[in-house]
């Protein structure tokens, strides 16, 4: 058949293929031929023991939401973002490399997922050592993002699949390795999520005339946005139940002098509670937490913020509210409100969290918190030896306002109900946040006649 026409394959004339050669693109062809480099072969350190040859050892797995140990005892709320953090020893690598890796998970007894990692770590004898500092750096881990499916209600068993080479060898390891129905003799990691009730949220902002040029100061759509970001990133929830509205504040006058008069904040809850009254009345659920919103004005009109109190039980309101701006005051807080951080304090007043006292110097102590477990104010005990108990923060960002994944040092980062700076929520207020919704969630929820 003349016509007929078929690409010479070597392998049918018992060629060896040409080895490949770097070449010029086609003009048609809108690819320039890739230049393959081999990945470079790693070297591994023997370990003491470990048979059979060189083995990279895990040294442990951080289940992140928020703030987190590598005994992993802070509880996982399901259907919350969750990044598992693998840790590589650096030092099993004689030589600088990158590795990657995918981990299998599984729920309960069921067919095992597999999961790329979303980064690549450095490896080798020039990255630091000490597992504690890279626990402080989320660039220092192997990191997955779970799916929803991983993070239902109920238990999930995780294990390394494959440590690797980008585009090289697969690295032998030791540790988080498969489980008894598969090859090996490593066990899996199993931890468990449980179910959250809803947080619910009002926000409304509270409009104003400045004292000095009589413009309406109105909260930007940006304070409402990042608050309700930080919420979710911080709160023991998955859900946020969230709603906004701006009003004109009822006696909200700024005083000349600069600031607003110390008593504002009361006139501003006893504002809220009736918006709150007549909106439950008429059907909002009565779970409903409200948050008021007081522009400052470029720093010239402050309104310091507070939540509702009664003296006689000893209970705070549903109801609380703060200032918001650009943190020029707070130089820690680089996105563009300080609205997250202080409006989540004001907040977690309303689900009964107190001030423990520090810094000493600016926030007494409230004799009512008897429990507080940190010294500093920090998110963590810093002085337990152990160091694989300390809990370190982990910001899981937000793609939509530009925040980055972050790890944040139990040793720098602060309790969100302290008056110090670089507030981030603690284990110990995580989990009383999370009783108290759930108490809220039995006892408020809405009659079913
Ligand atoms: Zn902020
Ligand atoms: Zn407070």
């Amino acid at each position: 058949m003349a016509d007929e026409h078929r690409d010479l394959d070597p392998r049918d004339r018992g060629m060896a293929p040409e080895p490949a050669v770097e070449r010029a693109a086609p003009p048609c062809c809108p690819y320039a031929a890739p230049q393959i480099r081999p990945a470079p072969a790693v070297e591994l350190r023997a370990a003491a023991g470990a048979a059979p040859g060189d083995i990279a050892i895990i040294e442990g797995v951080e289940i992140a939401q928020v703030v987190q140990s590598l005994d992993n005892d802070v509880p996982l709320i399901a259907g919350k973002t969750t990044i598992v953090r693998i840790y590589v020893d650096p030092q099993s690598f004689t030589a600088p490399a990158i590795v990657t890796g995918e981990i299998a998970w599984r729920r309960g007894t069921g067919g095992w997922s597999f999961l790329p990692a979303m980064n690549r770590v450095d490896v080798g004898p020039a990255v630091a050592s000490d597992l504690h500092d890279r626990r402080h750096d989320a660039a220092a881990s192997l990191n997955f993002k779970l799916p929803a499916d991983a993070v239902r209600e109920g238990d999930l068993s995780i294990r390394l699949n494959r440590l690797m080479v980008p585009g090289g060898a697969d690295v032998p390891f030791d540790g988080l390795g498969p489980t008894a129905d598969l090859p090996g003799v490593e066990t899996a990691l199993t931890v468990s999520f449980r179910g959250a009730p809803v947080l619910r949220i009002r926000a409304v902002g509270l409009r104003y005339h400045s004292v000095r040029d009589a413009t309406v100061i109105t909260p930007d759509a940006t304070h409402f946005a990042h608050l309700r970001s930080f919420l979710v990133r911080t709160y023991p929830t998955a859900e946020v139940e969230w709603s906004q509205i701006v009003v004109d504040g009822d006696n909200l006058v700024p005083q000349v002098a600069g600031g607003f008069p110390a008593f504002q904040s009361n006139l501003v809850n006893a504002q809220l509670l009736a918006i709150r009254a007549r909106e439950v009345a008429s059907g909002r659920d009565p779970r409903t937490h409200y948050y008021g919103l007081v522009d400052f004005e470029g720093g010239s009109s402050f309104m310091r913020g507070a939540a509702i109190y009664d003296e006689m039980t000893e209970v705070f309101g549903p109801v609380a509210c703060g200032p918001c701006g650009v943190p020029s005051f707070w130089v820690w807080d680089t996105d563009p409100t300080f609205a997250d951080w202080y409006g989540c304090h004001e907040l977690s007043h309303t689900f009964q969290r107190r001030h423990p006292g520090f810094p000493p110097a600016n926030q007494p102590p409230d004799p009512l918190e008897k429990t507080w477990p940190y010294p500093g104010g920090f998110i963590t005990d810093n002085s337990v030896a152990e160091q694989r108990k300390h809990h370190v923060g982990f910001d899981v960002g937000d793609p939509d306002l530009g925040l980055p994944m972050a790890a944040l040092p139990g040793s720098v980062w602060h309790d969100v109900m302290t008056y110090a700076d670089r507030q981030w929520m603690s284990a110990y207020t995580f989990n009383a946040i999370l009783d108290q919704l759930l108490h809220e969630d039995a006892v408020l929820a809405p009659q079913i006649s």
